[in-house]
């Protein structure tokens, strides 16, 4: 089993170390999401109008009509900066500073000391990406309703609207947006799908198209989504999703792409070049249902491969960036060196995409491209690695019927021609093969 030593982010005022923990009763004293505390209460309800079409060049199609106004921004910072005013968050993020740091990418680094004080090393298991929910550990259903900005839900039969006293409706697994209380910019929200069905941190295919859904829906290309599976830094195993403005482009949104695959002409799958974390990136063509399908179905093998990935939904939907990763495996493995260890930089979603949140003064100072690159190097798979996952997940996305018929992948490029040969030619379905396994 491995385990890596690392500081917990607290994400929630109501998470506590687990010697900590007590048993929820009757009228807890937290206000909390359980039946102890949800009697009577009242949370705003989102409900989206479920537009499907992409439509290129705009973020999002408010069929000839213009969109209310910013209605999901608005209500999102509102909500926000009404928690700011409440206090509720454990430092001040508008007042860590942040500079992009000269150099062709751009990298962002902000110095954030507070995020991991005031907490001691936990020991993280990271060889294991699926791992069933625990309820005795801290999960979403134990922060406090203060926390709860609003739920957010598809609308099947109408169109956008806001219910600013809704029910709580805990029997129709309602999604939440919550506060996270150590953020890492304006706006740090977590989504949480069908908050009481209690997920662990898996991607299925409906969580992720909600995912899509509030990335096209705040219409801001400044607004992205992430996700951290487990053993790629994720220390919360309840289903969500991480959400913030950055009102600059990341440095992996700006990196050359070549095209690999296409599904059907519903979905562009492209490999990134020129940076140092080697990923997939997928584009919708038509339709966001089929490009979310396209890229839960490349999670879900992922997961079932035992492969920890990281997930950036950038350009309000419709590019998605998917980044197997082997940090924490190596430096569960002491393969990582202590001058890396050192700066406790946890190589999660915003860190490799170029936002990279420092812990020490000396580190934010030094700040330097090659630094970060240094860094993003050690998270990637190698060439080798990587295109056996590549054959992976494309195996699996032809067979996946991406929109009502079955789907083909049509061009290949140079890069993955010989694994796509190799796998046509193969009678068996192609393994992995060797004994360098990314099992964190
Ligand atoms: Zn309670």
């Amino acid at each position: 089993m491995l385990r890596i030593k690392r500081v917990p982010t607290v994400v929630s005022n109501y998470q506590k170390d687990e010697a900590e923990e007590v048993a929820p009763r009757a009228g807890c004293g937290r206000n909390c999401l359980n039946e102890c505390c949800y009697e009577g209460a009242k949370i705003p309800l989102y409900a989206f109008k479920k537009l499907n079409k992409i439509s290129k060049g705009l973020c999002c199609e408010y069929e000839n009509t213009a969109p209310p106004f910013a209605f999901l921004d608005s209500l999102l910072l509102g909500e926000w900066e009404d928690r700011m005013q409440r206090g509720l968050f454990r430092y001040d993020v508008t007042a860590c500073e942040t500079k992009v740091i000269p150099g062709k990418y751009g990298f962002i680094a902000q110095l954030n000391e507070g995020r991991h004080l005031k907490k001691r090393p936990t020991e993280f298991r990271v060889d294991k990406v699926l791992q069933p929910f625990d309820g005795n550990k801290f999960n979403f259903t134990k922060v406090g309703q203060e926390e709860i900005l609003f739920r957010f839900e598809a609308n099947e039969n109408g169109n956008t609207l806001l219910i600013p006293n809704a029910p709580l409706d805990v029997e129709n697994s309602p999604s939440m947006v919550a506060i996270n209380v150590s953020p890492i910019e304006y706006g740090h929200v977590l989504l949480i799908p069908r908050i009481f069905e209690r997920l662990p941190q898996r991607i299925d295919r409906e969580s992720f198209l909600l995912a899509l859904h509030m990335a096209a829906e705040a219409g801001n290309t400044y607004f992205r989504l992430g996700y951290n599976s487990l053993g790629a830094f994720a220390t919360i195993n309840h289903l969500h999703f991480q959400a913030y403005y950055l009102a600059v482009p990341f440095p992996i949104e700006k990196a050359p792409t070549k095209k690999t695959i296409s599904l059907n002409d519903e979905v562009i799958v492209s490999e990134l070049l020129k940076y140092p974390v080697r990923g997939l990136v997928f584009e919708g063509e038509n339709t966001l249902q089929a490009l979310s399908n396209a890229v839960s179905d490349a999670c879900i093998c992922l997961q079932e491969n035992n492969i920890p990935y990281n997930v950036l939904i950038a350009d309000c939907g419709q590019r998605i960036f998917l980044l197997p990763q082997c940090y924490a495996e190596k430096q569960a493995l002491g393969e990582v060196s202590a001058e890396l260890l050192d700066t406790q930089v946890n190589p999660a979603v915003w860190e490799i995409s170029g936002h990279m949140v420092l812990k020490r003064k000396k580190d934010y100072d030094e700040a330097s491209e090659e630094n970060a690159w240094r860094l993003l190097v050690e998270v990637s798979l190698s060439e080798e690695r990587f295109q056996e996952v590549c054959a992976l997940i494309f195996e699996v996305l032809d067979t996946v019927d991406v929109e009502g018929s079955p789907s083909v992948a049509k061009e290949h490029s140079d890069a993955c021609l010989e694994e796509v040969e190799a796998r046509n030619n193969a009678s068996q379905p192609l393994q992995v093969t060797g004994t360098w396994e990314c099992l964190v």
